[in-house]
């Protein structure tokens, strides 16, 4: 045997860019591409995954082959297709190789003595009565029968609206690769794996199931993930990190709600879910099926282009007649901004509060007469947005962030973004004069104002100052199925899947506040938003019944998500949308990555992310094969300063996704150019600009 042979591509435990090479001389067991080997790294020994021999040329001659010390014999050896798409990952989000591999273990060793201790926990799936499949409709069935159709990889795309049975088209399919002997994974938003789901997944499937979400404990997310991979279940249902349990024999991957901004990861390897699954899929040779009512404009572009397969389910199923939407325009009302309403209200001659129009009061007050349920959406917690001083205009702000503080309770003002309370004092602590009076609104303050207008209303209120686990939120769904609340005042925790019989009526109490975020994709996040949202309303609502409502408040009658929204016309604002995003080159057309500088120095930080342009206007005189990326920065990052952090955004804008990457790796560079207190994070295809 040569001594190439004793060489081994290790993807170590640590943050290195670059997979390292060990040799076995001296070691007597066989080691194999997928098993997890201890190694020294330094005066450490740390784990990695053996991705495969090495060859003289993957040697650094600086440094001296060290050899492996033992192989780690808890677990399988991973698959070649599982390895490569790991690979991957580490490639394609730059991100060390090592890092990337340790997601993919189970968070605890096995238990030694293979016995569980008892827990007065519930199971993470419930033993419930098998349920029979349904007798699908016509459009249903089209559906099933073309992507049950497809063998090895392709991706396919469910376009259809909200309550028009995808899940069920799920569950068929998963139950025919089952009878195929082969396993399933279904990606759900962390927010939407309620029990709901996973009642109605037990239901179907029984004792095949195992889920994996961030309630579990990590002796249960183990135990779960032992069963897939050893194969005593065979569907896997859970958040985006499910990808990462190494399931043998897929057969299908589902990515349910794929346009959800959730699925991408913020930190440490920036991954996106539904990217990361469509490359899974095409690794295992498995079809992967994506759903949604909104389809991203990435997937949507993709599926109208021919690279997806395109399948649309145009009805709510059994005929149940999509919800009626009125909007309410503001500026008829009022002349003013929403801001400064909060100041007129005492004045309002009405006795209605501020946010409220009579023509929403009205329908709350017969929805309740009715005794159905009614939601009121809107996006800001607290019981005003800042506080202000009139006299002065001095706004108190996050002491850590750029931002203002939130009143809560009239007693205490927040940071939203680092949790920083402090008392409210009604002294202006500027000009120690005024007197800080509240400004906009929050769901704390609906919450008030409805338990004064509706004093016989059951009212809950969920955003994280109510509901701060899941535990609460999934009290709170069963109180809604239960019927024991009139109305539910929420943030978007409450936009999400959630299916309640009795709920006829949802409101948006001021739609703007989504509609001018500084990102390119707020349009789009808004025609999400209202089109979800709205599409929890009437659900069970039969043909010839009344129909749901959906009731909008906003000062922008015209906006584009609105206008296509209340026509249920996602195909035209897509292509209208598509055309802005083309103008501009963003993605879908363009590609984006987006390099983001932070320090406790706001010298240092600004010096940094101004070395970085350079480093970047630099490469590309240089080299004509980056001619067409365009540079964009650097800026102050829209959220500037966030827990003491100062943060810049450099953006990088390209055609090519190789191109780009090659770019982007030789930006960053080997060596340290900045200082150790900077942080240079990128953040390939990001979703979240702030
Ligand atoms: P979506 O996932 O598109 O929102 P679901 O699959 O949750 O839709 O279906 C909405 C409702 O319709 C559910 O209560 C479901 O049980 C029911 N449903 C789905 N398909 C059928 C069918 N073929 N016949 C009768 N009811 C159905
Ligand atoms: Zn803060």
């Amino acid at each position: 045997m040569s001594l190439n042979s004793h060489l081994w591509k290790i993807a170590v435990d640590a943050p290195i860019r670059y997979v390292l090479t060990y040799s076995t001389v001296g070691f007597e067991k066989d080691l194999a591409p997928g098993q997890w080997v201890q190694v020294p790294l330094g005066r450490r020994k740390v784990a990695g995954l053996c991705l495969g021999p090495a060859t003289e040329a993957d040697l650094n001659e600086n440094f001296k082959v060290k050899s492996i010390e033992a192989i780690d014999s808890e677990y399988p050896p991973w698959s070649k297709p599982f390895l490569q798409w790991l690979d991957w990952l580490a490639q394609y989000y730059i991100h060390p190789p090592g890092l990337v591999a340790s997601l993919a273990l189970p968070p605890l060793r096995r238990n030694p003595n293979g016995k569980t201790r008892k827990s007065n926990r519930a199971a993470v799936i419930p033993v419930l009565p098998s349920e029979a499949p349904l007798q699908l409709n016509q459009e249903q069935k089209v559906v099933v029968d073309k992507i049950a159709q497809a063998s090895g990889f392709s991706t396919h795309l469910i376009f259809g609206v909200t309550g028009s049975g995808k899940t069920e088209i799920y569950l068929q399919l998963l139950e025919k690769i089952l009878d195929e002997g082969k396993t399933g994974l279904v990606l759900v938003p962390e927010i939407a794996l309620t029990p709901q789901l996973i009642q109605r997944f037990a239901r179907r499937f029984g004792n095949k199931i195992a889920a994996l979400h961030s309630q579990l404990t990590d002796r249960e997310r183990t135990n779960q993930w032992w069963d897939m991979v050893e194969g005593r279940k065979q569907i896997l249902i859970g958040a985006r990190s499910a990808l990462f349990c190494p399931v043998p024999n897929l057969g299908l991957i589902i990515v349910d709600e794929e346009h959800e901004p959730s699925y991408k990861q913020d930190e440490k390897l920036k991954y996106n879910g539904r990217d990361a699954a469509i490359m899974l899929g095409k690794h295992m040779n498995c079809p992967v099926l994506l759903g949604s009512a909104t389809p991203s404009l990435e997937s949507w572009k993709n599926a109208i282009e021919g690279r997806y397969h395109l399948h649309q389910l145009k009805h709510r199923v059994a005929d149940r007649s999509l919800p009626e939407f009125t909007i309410i325009d503001f500026k008829e009302k009022n002349s003013s901004n929403p801001e400064s309403l909060a100041f007129s209200r005492a004045k309002s001659k009405e006795s209605l509060p501020f946010w409220l129009s009579p023509q929403l009061h009205d329908a709350l007050k017969f929805q309740l007469e009715q005794k159905n349920q009614s939601a009121l959406f809107l996006n800001r917690r607290g019981l005003a947005q800042m506080v202000l001083c009139p006299d002065c205009g001095h706004t108190r702000e996050c002491p850590n962030c750029d931002i203002s503080l939130t009143l809560h309770a009239n007693t205490h003002l927040i940071c939203h973004y680092c949790d920083y309370h402090e008392n409210f004092k009604t002294l202006c602590p500027d000009c120690r004069e005024g007197e800080l009076k509240p400004l906009g609104l929050g769901t704390e303050l609906v919450e008030t104002d409805l338990r004064k207008l509706f004093p016989e209303a059951r009212i809950a209120r969920a955003d994280r100052d109510e509901i701060q686990n899941r535990q609460e939120l999934e009290d709170l769904i069963s109180q809604m199925e239960n019927g024991e609340i009139d109305f539910l005042i929420g943030t978007q925790m409450i936009a999400k899947g959630l299916d309640f019989p009795k709920l006829k009526l949802v409101a948006f109490v001021l739609a703007d506040v989504g509609f001018n975020f500084p990102d390119f994709r707020a349009t789009e996040r808004s025609f999400q938003l209202l089109t979800q949202m709205s599409g929890r309303s009437g659900r069970h609502v039969l043909s010839g019944e009344t129909p749901g409502q959906v009731v909008v408040q906003t000062y922008n009658r015209e906006h584009e998500s609105l206008v296509r929204a209340q026509k249920t016309d996602f195909e035209g604002f897509a292509e209208q949308e598509l055309l802005h995003r083309k103008a501009l080159n963003y993605p879908p057309y363009g590609r984006l990555v987006c390099f983001r500088v932070q320090g406790a120095k706001l010298g240092e930080a600004r010096d940094s992310v101004q070395a970085l342009a350079q480093r970047a206007f630099a490469l590309k005189t240089k080299f004509s094969a980056y001619d067409n990326l365009e540079i964009l920065g650097p800026a102050e990052a829209p959220l500037s300063r966030i827990r003491g952090q100062f943060r810049f955004h450099l953006l990088v804008k390209g055609s090519q996704a190789q191109v780009l990457n090659q770019f982007c790796r030789q930006l960053v560079g080997d060596e340290k150019w900045f200082p150790h207190s900077v942080k240079v994070l990128v953040d390939i295809d990001p979703i979240h600009l702030l």
